[in-house]
């Protein structure tokens, strides 16, 4: 009988073994141009991997690779060893976890039963939820603090709630990895904060895989170990955060202007972006004589 985790004596439900993920050579196109340009990139167990780079330069589209959602890519896509291509969406559904940007509902699905769907790749036919599934997606629910919204109606929510939902999701598949494509991006500081810590917890005590893309250089200096800096399908740069989230790698590749310092609080990288006034406003006191 196919096995399904229970919640772990602790209350913490029982996640799978955190997961290798590997791209080489990737390449994949929608049309005739090329959206991701020979990627190589290695998520380990345990990791909090940050993918940024400006509007358009493939982010997305390297998740939806990764996730089994576009197959017709050439080089290599591999969760431990073996080719996303090959695996069936139940097998890939079952290591690995998305939260994709979309996370509007066309159904008014209550809230734990949004939730409940991610429990599909361990069900049996057309059976029903079980009183473990049930356990399960409650506990992600709470952990993804949206408790108090199971019984709401999922399209009435605000996109801020229907993301820590669609959070919740992800965690009730019990995956290895996670894949979170801008995961916070409608939420409120504390909200991001919150969740990003869960994550943090995720991969540092339980040994998950994250990958995440983030549009918030502050998010990625904080919670990242390593970045992949993406520009135009191609990795521009790469490495520890302190070593990618550089001056000269922002202003490249992303053609504005940015304010980089060390945060005295933390230690770690904090990044300002400049509007026009402050870099006019930067360039008039460079011409200024000195005195
Ligand atoms: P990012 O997430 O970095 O903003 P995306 O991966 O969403 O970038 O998009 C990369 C490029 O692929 C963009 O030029 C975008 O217009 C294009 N693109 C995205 N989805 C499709 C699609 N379904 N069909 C054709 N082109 C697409």
């Amino acid at each position: 009988m196919a096995s399904v985790r229970h919640l772990a004596p602790e209350g913490r439900a029982d996640l799978a073994n955190g997961v290798r993920l590997t791209t080489s050579g990737l390449s994949f196109s929608y049309v005739t141009d090329p959206v991701l340009r020979e990627v190589s990139l290695e998520v380990n167990p345990g990791e909090i991997v940050g993918v940024i780079g400006p509007n358009g330069s493939g982010k997305t589209t390297l998740v939806k690779v990764l996730s089994g959602v576009l197959s017709e890519y050439s080089g290599s896509v591999q969760v431990e060893g073996e080719e996303v291509c090959n695996l069936s969406h139940r097998q890939l559904a079952r290591k690995v976890a998305v939260v994709p940007q979309e996370t509007e509902s066309a159904l008014p699905f209550t809230t734990l039963e949004v939730v409940l769907m991610g429990r599909h790749p361990y069900s049996r036919g057309l059976s029903f939820d079980t009183a473990a599934d049930i356990e399960i997606a409650r506990w992600a629910l709470e952990r993804s603090g949206a408790a108090h919204l199971a019984a709401r109606n999922i399209q009435r929510l605000s996109s801020g709630e229907r993301q820590r939902v669609v959070f919740a999701r992800a965690l009730a598949q019990q995956p290895g990895a996670l894949l979170l494509d801008e995961p916070t991006s409608f939420m409120d500081i504390r909200y991001q904060v919150e969740l990003y810590d869960l994550v943090r917890g995720l991969a540092v005590e339980d040994g998950i895989t994250v990958l995440t893309t983030l549009h918030d250089l502050n998010l990625a200096a904080e919670y990242c170990d390593r970045i992949y800096l993406i520009g135009e399908g191609c990795v521009r740069a790469s490495g520890p955060t302190d070593e990618v989230l550089t001056y000269a790698n922002l202003t490249e590749v992303f053609e504005t202007d940015v304010y980089v310092d060390t945060n005295d609080l933390t230690g770690k990288l904090m990044v300002i972006p400049l509007s026009g006034r402050a870099r006019d406003e930067l360039s008039q006191r460079r011409k200024a004589p000195t005195r």
